[in-house]
């Protein structure tokens, strides 16, 4: 009696359906693990009257925005430039003007080809991920390849494309010796947002903040909201500097 039961019990069809069941479960459950979009501070300097921040600038790809380029060599404005190798490739111009001012530019890793540095697949703002430790591993290193090529110094900031990271992605980058660099102020949205918004997001900054925003679409109304934003800052004061001149603190593991 128990034996037919048992065979029923595992019945071939049965077994193939837990074994969907499982990999169901296993596949929803890596896509729901959350991402982390982590933030980036600097650290308090005592003394400091008005306040310091940081302008970080991704170059995703695409061009250059010589809007923001010139009014940051006009002004005398530092700024970290987050570089891909992609943009690298296309922008060689732009590329020697910041060089000609290293006292102002200092360019970071933002990827060899601005693939999110997530591990698992996803989408992100519709950009497909690395998708495994392996492939995050090879944007980063693709990226910091780029830059040495350039002759630039050998880059100490990671940021991947979106912004957006798997935490064991995290874990990776920081192996690999690199910082990962959030932000505290999202200045023009992905570039996306109006010249009134972004000049208005990034004159909100304050002493510490890290403000994130486009230097690669330059047909987009945010880069003249920049140059507005960035202006008003330097009117009322601040001092900008670069990741490498301040103690950025992440949370995330980004830093410690
Ligand atoms: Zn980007």
């Amino acid at each position: 009696m128990t034996a037919p039961i048992l065979r029923q019990d595992r019945h071939p069809l049965q077994k193939l359906f837990c074994a969907l069941a499982l990999s169901i479960v296993a596949v929803s459950s890596a896509q729901a693990a959350p991402l982390v979009e982590p933030a980036l501070h600097l650290k308090a300097e005592d003394g400091s009257s008005v306040g310091r921040v940081a302008l970080t600038l991704d170059a995703c790809g695409g061009q250059t925005d010589t809007r923001i380029l010139s009014a940051l060599v006009e002004n005398r404005i530092p700024a970290t430039i987050f570089v891909t190798g992609i943009w690298l490739k296309r922008n060689a111009a732009a590329v020697e003007i910041m060089r000609a001012h290293p006292d102002l530019f200092e360019l970071e890793n933002h990827g060899g080809r601005h693939i999110p540095a997530v591990d698992t697949p996803r989408k992100i703002y519709g950009i497909r991920s690395a998708g495994s430790p392996e492939a995050v591993q090879a944007e980063v290193e693709s990226g910091a390849a780029a830059l040495a090529g350039t002759g630039e110094p050998a880059p100490k900031w990671f940021r991947g494309a979106t912004a957006e990271y798997s935490p064991s992605a995290i874990a990776m980058i920081r192996k690999l010796g690199f910082k990962v660099a959030g932000f505290s102020i999202n200045g023009d949205g992905g570039s996306l947002l109006g010249a009134t918004e972004t000049a208005r997001r990034i004159a909100a900054a304050k002493d510490g903040d890290v403000i994130i925003a486009h230097i690669n679409q330059p047909t987009h109304a945010a880069g003249e909201g920049v140059v507005q934003g960035l202006l008003a800052l330097k009117a009322k004061g601040l001092t900008f500097v670069r990741l490498d001149d301040a103690d950025g603190v992440g949370n995330d593991g980004t830093t410690d």
